[in-house]
């Protein structure tokens, strides 16, 4: 059997035990932007609900335009106003480099592509660069912005500090676990 074919046979047993409509706007009113690692179950791990959040997920959990596409629609359209990042441990885009990758794709195909892979060595580097980009996104109504490293073995979400944040003393509180200050 194929594993599209579980997945199918798995979804006929998830609509037996639907638990009903929910509205399309997500009820906690968050964009949840991550990798697409495989050992990270978002809703599980951040305590969601079916119709709580939206979630973007990409290679690395990077902000690309079509991210900043998504969380337009997400705020404008649908009514979100938070957004949490969550990178993670042993990501793959930290096992390359943009231009390794590139070459990588250019000897097996013979194209290279146009687009950056925007791999990066440091993830809480990278939490940081990403919540810098939301910030300057023109687009958004809410720059609301928290950045997370998720440990893949041990299923600690650590919130990582943003000396740069506007309102960065009054970002506590919240059931994350804080990183150490720096
Ligand atoms: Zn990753």
């Amino acid at each position: 059997m194929s594993e599209i074919d579980r997945m199918l046979a798995a979804n006929a047993e998830w609509a037996e035990r639907f638990p009903g409509s929910k509205d399309v706007r997500p009820a906690r009113r968050v964009a949840v932007v991550a990798c697409m690692d495989s050992r990270m179950p978002l809703f599980q791990m951040l305590g969601l609900e079916v119709g709580d959040a939206h979630v973007i997920r990409n290679a690395g959990g990077v902000i690309t335009e079509d991210v900043v596409r998504s969380l337009t629609v997400s705020q404008h359209v649908l009514g979100t106003r938070e957004i949490l990042l969550v990178h993670h441990t042993q990501c793959g885009l930290q096992a390359t480099d943009d231009n390794s990758f590139a070459d990588l794709v250019e000897q097996a195909t013979g194209r290279r592509p146009p687009w950056a892979v925007r791999a990066f060595r440091d993830a809480e580097d990278d939490v940081r660069e990403s919540m810098r980009l939301i910030r300057e996104s023109p687009y958004l109504l809410s720059r609301e912005v928290r950045g997370t490293v998720y440990d893949v073995d041990t299923g600690v979400l650590r919130e990582i500090e943003d000396p740069a944040a506007p309102h960065h003393s009054q970002a506590g509180g919240g059931p994350l676990q804080r990183g150490q200050d720096r």
